[in-house]
């Protein structure tokens, strides 16, 4: 086993092996681009390190070969003191995970090489400056010396020269700070700061394999979802300097803009600076097209470069550069991260471009950045006057949405205040990867520095969270929790709203607005020419592609008329779960409760009579919003008890009534009622399929209602396709029954009105012993739909009303699932069983119909699943419907 690749040895494809920087760096070398050499140390490496606490026994040796041809190479020894060769040693993981691990800049400088550095490069100040950043950088990450520390001692070396930047400080200072450094570690690390150069570089590896196990990086994992244990790659690279003086300087550079998908020249330079002085955003930058005026032959020769990494790579490519006393060098490529509008115009901009096909435009946006379009967006046209909300300023448009929160200074506010319910928006002069926690309590995110690269924007991008950087006219007090805009002051609780699409910020509420993309779906807003429609189009042409292409149809759960045409807008084919007891709440929970009353045969019938004429009219409705297509309805399925009132509520009222010895017999009889159908585990007890087995014609009044609205529909010349689903059923036993009573039912409901209905009657699937027995279901049912809400509740054992306050925070955290699984289905536990329950129904009925109209229904990943085991539809929210037909195509392209 190989554990050390050259970056003449790699390429693209070897993510896993590489991680994404190296393999980037490695296809950069390949192309010819201007890569400083070096190599990297694969994952493979760090699963063993990881795994054993030990490094593999080869590695030293492969390092030691690599090394060796690397100095070869550059002509120097790494740290020679005469003329160092020094070497940077970075994380690379195979999914990017910004400022999440760790870094180690000018390794091979010592206090022998320092002075070699000076004469070499000619200028003293950056050589101390430079070995200066090696011992804190070092200190803070390889020995674990508290950072502030050294930030503490730069900033008293600051004050006692009376200076306040960084570059102010000269050669002469540099040595004593060196010197304050060195004692630091030696203090609190309790060792020297290594003279060795192999030794530092050793100890800079094994920190970075360390590094992919901080808390910090755990947690962005789980929130992105990454594997916990594929390990980082470790780059070991020369070290070039944009630090050399005016001619020297670094960047980063989009081949278009990650926020609008517009081609042009996008990016941040610094002159006279290093890397991690650009994305840490602690100096402002200045626009990459600047660079052209102070440097035109590195600007052209980047230009050219961008070209070529855009052909290759077809996609946006985000690039970091570094200038070398005028030459150009790249340190880093890789396909980068967008905003979900970016992606979908840029999607169909390089499908007009012919880079690529309609296809992979499908796989290059996803339906989580759709749902993220559909995100109502700010009305600022009342923010100008005097009143209502103040524009405080304004800053670059990071990660778009619309954010209204109160301001809260420090993340540990943040975590605090929204965990008791507040909404917060969290303020800060930049973040840096400690604000993680915070930044994911926030609703909004909003720094005063920075850049389009800097921590809070690509951390919020990545997160899909609202952010506004680098808004230069703001003052972030945080000692003070506060923040001045011209004459403004914000203090913390104050509410705020951030506007992540055009970096506007105010102080107050701004109202919302719908988004567009919601408009263009409603059908009130068509391909025109300005900036939002631009999106609509790029919209509209990957959902046509979506649809072309998908195997799944998808239906709408929805009860009443109006959902049920939204969801049509929406592209719905069909509603496959109605949930009749959205119709038996409001007014008519009386007539229900009633029902549940009844002593005798007679008032049964009177109560059930009474249903009926309503329950008919709310179908006769939704057919007609249906017409032609599909509507799956379900008989009754909650709990009685929920049509009552509250047995602690009632049981104090008719106590009181008692005392005062006015007890009503309404009351009392309700009391008893309740009490006879209190349950303990309500969700296990008399619901679904049982009530239509001890209700005695409760089943038989919903089927009528059903049969004579679809009759009437039908006399009416339309085209009404109503589907009747029995729930919660166990076995199949449960099913004939009922399905007995149904036929007759619509028999004599078909005799009267002279119709053939062709009422297909079906069962959910949404107990285990449905699911394994779906074979002898199948011989009583002609359609399934998979409640996989109830499903994932009885196949854990979890009560899907109780576990997210309770437990799952703690299963979360403790990473034994990355997500909740009533949010995205468990393949391998409930999963499997729909997969046999699909198999099982078939064998026993070929034309069986197989949907799913549990939450999952609208989840991407689920999508997926479910196309994969081969059902014929996914039911969801109106809403979700969009996501649900993208995410279908992206199955089947
Ligand atoms: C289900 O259980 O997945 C389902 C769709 O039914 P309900 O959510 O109404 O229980
Ligand atoms: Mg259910």
């Amino acid at each position: 086993q190989k554990f050390v690749y050259d970056f003449t040895e790699g390429n693209r494809d070897l993510k896993d092996l590489l991680g994404g920087k190296g393999a980037n760096l490695a296809e950069m070398t390949n192309l010819g681009l201007p890569v400083p050499p070096g190599f990297t140390i694969t994952t493979e490496a760090c699963k063993v390190y990881l795994g054993s606490g030990e490094e593999p026994a080869a590695l030293r040796d492969e390092v030691s070969a690599h090394l060796d041809a690397l100095e070869t190479r550059m002509a120097k020894k790494l740290g020679q003191s005469d003329d160092p060769l020094l070497v940077s040693v970075r994380s690379g993981a195979k999914f990017s995970m910004p400022g999440m691990m760790d870094t180690v800049l000018n390794i091979g400088l010592s206090d022998a090489s320092v002075v070699g550095l000076a004469t070499q490069s000619g200028d003293e100040r950056f050589a101390w400056d430079s070995y200066r950043r090696l011992i804190q950088m070092f200190g803070k990450t390889v020995l674990g010396v508290d950072g502030d520390l050294f930030e503490e001692a730069l900033e008293a070396a600051k004050e006692a020269k009376g200076v306040t930047v960084d570059v102010d400080l000269d050669a002469a200072d540099l040595k004593k700070l060196v010197k304050q450094f060195k004692k630091i570690v030696t203090r609190d690390a309790g060792r020297d700061f290594p003279q060795d150069p192999r030794e530092q570089m050793d100890l800079a590896i094994k920190a970075v394999f360390d590094s992919w196990n901080t808390d910090r990086a755990k947690l962005y994992r789980r929130q992105e979802r990454i594997p916990g244990d594929l390990g980082t790659a470790v780059n070991v690279c020369s070290m070039v300097f944009g630090n050399l003086g005016p001619d020297s300087g670094t960047g980063v550079a989009f081949t278009r803009d990650p926020a609008s998908g517009h081609q042009g020249v996008y990016g941040d330079y610094l002159q006279n600076a290093q890397g991690e002085d650009v994305v840490a955003g602690i100096r402002n930058t200045v626009a990459l097209a600047e660079l052209e005026s102070i440097d035109k032959t590195s600007y052209d020769q980047l230009i050219a470069i961008m070209e070529t990494l855009e052909t290759h790579y077809r996609d946006l490519c985000d690039i970091e550069f570094t200038i070398e006393r005028g030459r150009l060098w790249m340190l880093q490529t890789r396909v980068g991260k967008r905003t979900a509008g970016a992606a979908f115009r840029i999607a169909t901009q390089l499908v007009d471009q012919g880079l690529i096909d309609e296809a992979e435009a499908l796989q290059r946006v996803n339906g989580a950045q759709l749902a993220q379009l559909m995100f109502p967006r700010f009305d600022d046209t009342g923010a100008r006057g005097g009143e209502g909300p103040q524009l405080l300023g304004r800053g670059i448009a990071a990660s778009p949405g619309a954010a209204v929160g109160k301001a809260v200074f420090d993340s540990y506010t943040a975590i605090k205040w929204s965990r008791s319910g507040e909404k917060v928006i969290l303020i800060r002069r930049e973040t840096n990867p400690d604000d993680l926690d915070g930044m994911i309590a926030a609703e909004g995110i909003l720094t005063s520095r920075g850049g389009k690269t800097s921590h809070a924007a690509v951390v919020a991008r990545g997160m899909g969270k609202t952010c506004v950087c680098g808004a230069e006219e703001i003052e972030v007090d945080t000692k003070r929790r506060r923040l001045t805009a011209g004459t403004t002051v914000v203090e913390e609780g104050d509410l705020v709203s951030v506007d992540g699409s055009t970096g506007k910020v105010y102080l107050g509420e701004v109202p919302v607005v719908p988004s567009p993309v919601v408009e263009y779906f409603e059908g009130r807003m068509h391909a025109g020419a300005d900036d939002a429609d631009e999106l609509v189009a790029a919209v509209h042409r990957i959902m046509a592609y979506a649809d072309r292409v998908r195997r799944l149809r998808v239906r709408a759960n929805a009860d009443n008329a109006e959902d049920a045409l939204r969801a049509r807008r929406f592209g719905a084919q069909g509603i496959g779960l109605c949930r009749t007891e959205h119709m038996f709440l409001g007014e008519r929970r009386e007539m229900v409760e009633k029902l549940i009353l009844a002593d005798t045969d007679q008032e049964r019938e009177t109560a059930l009579d009474a249903l009926l004429p309503l329950q008919k009219a709310d179908f006769i409705e939704l057919f007609e919003a249906m017409d032609g297509l599909p509507v799956t309805v379900r008989l009754l399925d909650p709990p009685l008890h929920e049509f009552l009132p509250d047995i602690t509520e009632l049981s104090v009222r008719v106590a009181l009534a008692e005392s005062r010895k006015d007890a009503n017999e309404n009351d009392l009889r309700l009391l008893q009622a309740v009490h006879k159908l209190h349950e303990q585990n309500p969700m296990l007890g008399l619901r679904g399929v049982r009530l239509g087995l001890v209700i005695p014609g409760l089943f038989a009044m919903q089927v009528r209602a059903i049969a004579e609205a679809a009759a009437e529909r039908k006399n009416a010349k339309s085209d009404p396709r109503a589907e009747i689903m029995i729930p919660l059923v166990g076995t199949v036993q449960e099913l004939e029954i009922v399905r007995e009573e149904a036929d007759r039912v619509i028999a004599e409901v078909q005799a009267a009105s002279g119709t053939n209905l062709k009422l297909k009657i079906g069962t959910m699937i949404e107990l285990p012993r449905a699911a394994l027995t779906a074979g002898q279901i199948a011989e009583a049912a002609e359609f399934f739909s998979f409640g996989t809400n109830d499903l994932t509740q009885t196949v854990w054992g979890f009560s899907r009303d109780d576990v997210e306050a309770s437990f799952f925070t703690a299963y979360l955290e403790k990473g034994i699932f990355g997500v909740s699984p009533f949010e995205t289905i468990d393949k391998d536990g409930v999963g499997s069983l729909v997969r046999s329950a699909v198999e099982a129904g078939r064998a026993t009925r070929p034309d069986l119909k197989l949907g799913i109209c549990g939450e999952h229904g609208g989840d991407p990943e689920s999508v997926h699943f479910f196309h994969e085991v081969g059902l014929d539809y996914v039911s969801c929210s109106p809403f979700r419907i969009p996501v649900a037909r993208l995410e279908a195509g992206r199955a089947a392209a």
